[in-house]
């Protein structure tokens, strides 16, 4: 061993102690007759002092230190005269009677400390400096726990930790693939996983009852700041269940984690229709931290001349508590926000409840009082408050509610980062319609089953069925996804035909799972939490990128290792690939 303790370790309680540490540079400070070296690992940091009674040979060895040397110092714990109480070391300092330069270092290209000068790509392409930060580090240790916390879970309640291949045979969830060229199988490929989901089906056909694995999965979609093209879920199937054993199940995990890692208590997780999440917040995945719900106003705001309102298939509103102070400036701003093109509205018409009970609008002239009340009513505000209408087409419209409601929870500061308010969002529909291909796409993937209840309408109006499909969102933040499968064959072919495909296509694409179902499938069903999404709820932070050792930026690339890169002449031709130039 280089060390007999850590830089974190040393206590008033070892003084006298002859020690070895060993650790990184953080800084040197030369007072002349005294020098002090701040000396740092993953622990912590340790004071190192150097002062007339250091060897000779020692200070020669100072004079050459610079910032990230790696050294090993042997001394003695002392006493710091002046302590520092910030840091759980500061009582004590080493006495300098041997140093060693493991390891020098070139000058680093930003100051390695919590408040650090580096830039983001900077601190991306130098990543393992980064990593050396506190600040950094304290997110994978987060996520380390967090998955020892989710294993322990899992392992406690019979579930069987299964990995599944990588190379595969494309699982559809929505996503592009990424593939891979196979040398063995000219003109062949594979493609990465979007999820294990057939493999983890084909478990539960195996008799597994219960699988998880923390894994990798891949899919090739424009990035944002909780999507990377490579993430992690923490993936699980059950078998014999039905969807309030896997939504207890995983309630259970979801109370165990925050208890164990944050020692948090959070209540039970209601359950809400995703037609209330769409209609009352906005969005499929609402932020129940705070209430402001969106109010139907079109039958009270039609037919009084205002032409916008009246030519609008929704009018809608939120009331903002407290708002109707809002200056002029204040009330500009916000009509702009939802003018910008990712919120899409065409105008924001607002209406003052002041405080002495009158009620000023942007729409005045179309209104009378008794109009506005009537709306006030129905958003239920009260004096102090301010009211925001959107109108237009009714889904982008109550889209843009949905984030002009978010946008106020932010300026009214009632979006807390410390608060967790997790929900079941449940009776998702079982299918989406694509205006622009003309057919259906299952909402969630084509193995989720449809309410037994909703059957009959598959036929009849497929839109209008609903599937036994769940997600887990906390804060407004989606944290998972699952569904109850369909085992049988017959109706999984059914759903295959809604889904465009022929019978050839189904059985090229599934045909070993349709095979597998032949064999005697049990009920099942599952669930997947996006793992990268949880650990950066659990830290507080807004991307997911901090919680990923080696992230890629948002054009897919590793600006560390300069990837994706072109591969030789040799590799193409034993791949059998040749690469086409595009004309421009
Ligand atoms: N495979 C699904 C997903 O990745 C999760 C599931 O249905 O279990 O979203």
């Amino acid at each position: 061993m280089y060390r007999t303790h850590t830089c974190g370790e040393l206590r008033p309680e070892n003084i006298g102690k002859e020690v070895i540490l060993a650790g990184w540079v953080q800084r040197v400070r030369d007072l002349g007759a005294m020098s002090f070296i701040d000396l740092r690992d993953r622990y912590g940091i340790t004071q190192l002092v150097a002062d007339e009674n250091t060897s000779e040979e020692v200070k020669k060895t100072l004079e050459e230190l610079g910032r990230e040397f790696v050294v090993q110092v042997t001394g003695t714990v002392r006493e710091r005269s002046s302590r520092n109480k910030n840091i759980p070391t500061g009582d004590i300092e080493i006495e300098i009677s041997g140093l060693k330069i493991l390891s020098p270092s070139a000058v680093p290209p930003f100051t390695i400390q919590d408040d650090t000068d580096g830039g983001d790509d900077l601190r991306m392409k130098y990543r393992y400096l980064d990593l050396r930060r506190n600040a950094v580090r304290k997110n994978l240790e987060l996520r380390a726990q967090m998955a020892h916390a989710v294993r322990s879970f899992l392992t406690a309640n019979d579930f069987i930790e299964t990995e599944t291949p990588v190379l595969i045979k494309s699982t559809p969830e929505g996503a592009r693939d990424f593939v891979v060229p196979s040398r063995m199988n000219p003109g062949e490929f594979y493609a990465l996983p979007q999820s294990p989901q057939i493999f983890k089906q084909l478990l539960m056909v195996a008799g597994f009852d219960k699988y998880f694995q923390i894994v990798k999965c891949f899919r090739d979609e424009d990035l944002r700041a909780d999507r990377q093209p490579e993430f992690t879920q923490i993936d699980c199937e059950m078998s014999f269940v039905e969807q309030e054993d896997v939504l207890n199940t995983f309630e259970g995990l979801t109370k165990y984690a925050f208890k164990e890692v944050l020692n948090v208590e959070v209540d039970n997780f209601p359950r809400m229709p995703y037609t209330t999440a769409m209609e009352k917040y906005g969005s499929d995945k609402p932020d129940i931290r705070f209430e402001m719900l969106l109010n139907d106003l079109t039958e009270q705001a039609k037919g009084k001349g205002f032409v916008v309102f009246d030519s609008a298939e929704y009018i809608g509103g939120v009331c903002a508590k407290g708002c109707a102070g809002y200056s002029r400036k204040q009330t500009d701003e916000l009509t702009n926000w939802v003018k910008r093109p990712q919120i899409g509205a065409k105008g924001l018409v607002y209406v003052k409840y002041n405080e002495d009970g009158s009620l000023k609008s942007s729409v005045d002239k179309f209104y009378s009082p008794e109009d506005l009340k009537a709306w006030a009513e129905k958003l239920q505000a009260e004096p102090g408050d301010l009211m925001l209408i959107l109108s237009g087409e009714k889904q982008p419209t109550i889209n843009a509610l949905g984030e002009l409601r978010l946008e106020m929870g932010n300026r009214l500061g009632l979006r807390k980062k410390g608060t967790f308010k997790p929900l079941w969002v449940i009776d998702f529909p079982l299918l989406e319609w694509d205006e622009e291909t003309k057919r259906f796409f299952a909402m969630h993937h084509p193995f989720t089953s449809p309410k037994p209840e909703d059957i009959s309408l598959l036929d009849s109006e497929p839109g209008k069925v609903r599937a036994n499909a769940y997600d887990l969102v906390i804060n407004g933040v989606e944290i998972g996804g699952g569904s109850v499968r369909i085992f049988d064959s017959e109706l999984q072919a059914k759903m295959f035909d809604i889904l465009g495909f022929t019978p050839e296509q189904a059985k090229a694409q599934f045909g070993f799972l349709m095979n597998a179902f032949k064999y005697g499938a049990p009920p099942h069903a599952g669930i997947a939490f996006g793992f990268d999404r949880l650990v950066s709820l659990f830290a507080g932070l807004d991307s997911i990128r901090d919680v990923i050792a080696f992230p890629k930026n948002n054009a897919g690339r590793d600006v560390m290792n300069d990837s994706p890169a072109p591969v030789s002449k040799e590799q193409l031709d034993e791949l059998h690939l040749q690469l086409v130039k595009k004309i421009k």
